[in-house]
């Protein structure tokens, strides 16, 4: 059942006994693509009363009656900085994850920017002493000073900001558990010591010490030294207790917590989620893209430079088991909206799934080495023929006519397996099949620890001859990032040139967004490679990239 999302609701379902109120800068979508919805079911079924404020106002906040145990606020599945404004600070004119994709009016949006922290203040104004705790993507990224490129500058940790009393980071199941059981044995004042994916502010530092804020803020490589020590330490089992000075406190962050095993993502892919958009809100784009698609695993062993996902849900794979996987599509193929066409089964990269590693299967190797680059670690296994399995189980449900792969594919894993780009193009691939090269040029492409030089080329010639050998009517739509660090002029000539030839679409070049705690934002917003502390070319001004982008869109400056 979908969860009272409005003081009505409330007063109605709960008599206005309520325990935990959860804030989300997303329209309310009670389906597990959502983050939200999955925090709020697993409390409800622990027996809590929730109830959901979606993209709220500060005066819908003040119909809420005082919860009796706490606030979670997240600013939604994307970064509320990322979701208002484009790669070069221009406000966004769309916004999928509200009613009709509608972002709201220019000065009074939807979802705010720094929509934390303004939901954070509004709380602390409304519930005075109410413990709050913040999580979500947007929590996670932040949780250290970091470069924010909307402000260009570098910026205290979300926790000091918003003056939340513990931050939750990566998906945050067991976290949000534990701290809901602390508060209810000890009240406001729990303690918020030790819980593994959380950070908190003390007046003494712990553990490992970063560059404090005022260094990151003073001195060119205080941010890439912060970010080797936050990488060396975000892998379960393996990582120590950071601090960092911001003012005259300390952010206290413990390790990270460990994934989700098997059992357990399936018990939270197993919850009663309706599937549907709450009353409040209509027609959001990004449920409509996902309605019909199944997570069937977390995690991601890519490592590339600029992406967030990594940061946020580790590279440890979990994968969900195949009966959890095949009950869903029972689900799935009941609903009104279900019309044949399950639209992807798949995770951060699709051909993940069952992958693990042969060294430790829970914890893989720490800060050691990458599972996929330069080249795959031998330790590393991937199943794609558990993988193919799944879907062949999923198409032969009497009520699915197709299921697609909607989530992306790695290059190098599809390149390892002679017949497995056969069977998605033939069999699993609707109109188009999307790619991520991202680049071109092999020393941007080292920056990034993106492919090895020629592998999309490979790619192509082989999916070029797959698609006459059966006569297909599909296209391969690569996407490539513009202007990411270390893409000097000739690199972007190359790039240029190989747009040009083969006709690339202009939405499928994007230009790079520095989101914040990746490596590749570290540099872009130093210069240093925070590997070796040598300089990186970095094309950062407004001028340079905009000529850039008009240069290989091959439109008139
Ligand atoms: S040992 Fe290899 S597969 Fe395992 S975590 Fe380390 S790099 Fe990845």
């Amino acid at each position: 059942m979908i969860l009272p999302a409005c003081a009505d609701e409330v007063a109605y379902y709960y008599k206005n006994n309520l325990d935990i109120l959860l804030l989300t800068g997303d329209a309310y979508v009670d389906h597990p693509s959502f983050g939200i919805s999955i925090i709020a079911q697993l409390l409800k079924k622990q027996g809590y009363r929730v109830a959901i404020a979606a993209q709220p106002t500060k005066s819908t906040l003040r119909n809420y009656p005082r919860p009796n145990l706490l606030v979670g606020i997240t600013a939604g599945n994307v970064d509320s900085i990322l979701s208002n404004y484009t790669a070069n600070r221009k406000i966004r004119s769309d916004d999928k994850y509200s009613s009709g994709g509608s972002p709201g009016f220019k000065n009074n949006r939807n979802r705010p920017p720094r929509a934390t922290i303004v939901y954070a203040n509004w709380i602390k104004e409304i519930f005075k002493g109410i413990p709050v705790v913040i999580g979500g993507i947007e929590a996670s990224l932040r949780r250290f000073a970091h470069y924010d490129y909307y402000s260009d500058k570098i910026r205290k940790s979300i926790l000091a900001d918003s003056k939340a009393d513990l931050l939750v980071y990566g998906m945050g199941e067991s976290q949000i558990l534990e701290i809901v059981k602390r508060v209810e044995h000890q009240g406001p004042d729990f303690d918020r010591s030790g819980i593994p994916g959380t950070c908190y502010l003390q007046s003494s530092p712990q553990g490992k010490i970063l560059p404090s804020y005022e260094e990151v803020v003073n001195n060119k490589s205080g941010l890439p030294q912060a970010y080797k020590i936050i990488s060396q330490h975000s892998h379960p089992g393996y990582s120590s207790i950071l601090s960092q000075q911001q003012d005259s406190r300390y952010i206290i962050c413990n390790p990270p917590a460990l994934p989700v095993d098997t059992v357990k993502l399936d018990e939270i892919y197993g919850l009663p989620y309706s599937r549907t958009v709450h009353f409040l809100f209509k027609k959001v784009p990004a449920f409509e893209m996902i309605a019909n698609s199944i997570t069937s695993h977390r995690g991601c062993v890519g490592n590339c430079s600029f992406c967030s996902i990594i940061t946020h849900q580790g590279r440890i794979i979990s994968s969900r088991s195949e009966s959890s996987i095949l009950e869903e599509v029972d689900i799935i193929t009941t609903l009104e909206s279900f019309h044949g066409h399950i639209t992807d089964v798949g995770g951060p990269s699709a051909d993940m799934y069952g992958s693990y590693c042969n060294f430790n299967s829970q914890i893989g190797c720490g800060s050691r080495r990458f599972c996929l680059y330069p080249k795959p670690c031998l330790n590393f296994i991937n199943q794609p023929d558990k993988y193919f399995q799944l879907l062949e189980k999923i198409l032969s449900h009497p009520k699915v006519k197709k299921v697609s792969i909607g989530s992306g594919l790695r290059l190098d894993l599809a390149l390892r397996h002679d017949q497995y780009l056969k069977k998605i193009i033939t069999t699993y691939t609707s109109g188009m099949l999307k790619v991520a090269p991202e680049h071109i040029a092999p020393q941007v492409l080292e920056v990034m620890r993106k492919y090895q030089p020629g592998e999309f080329e490979k790619f192509y010639t082989r999916f070029t001859k797959l698609k006459k050998e059966f006569k297909l009517r599909i296209q391969l739509v690569p996407y490539f990032i513009l202007s990411h660090p270390g893409e000097t002029e000739s690199d972007l000539e190359l790039l240029s040139r190989y747009v040009k030839k083969n006709r690339i679409f202009s939405k499928a070049i994007q230009d790079f967004t520095p989101s914040p705690l990746t490596r590749s934002t570290a540099i872009y917003a130093s210069g240093i490679n925070p590997d070796n502390g040598q300089e990186i070319y970095v094309a950062k001004k407004d001028k340079i990239r905009k000529r850039r982008r008009t240069k290989i869109l091959n439109k008139k400056p």
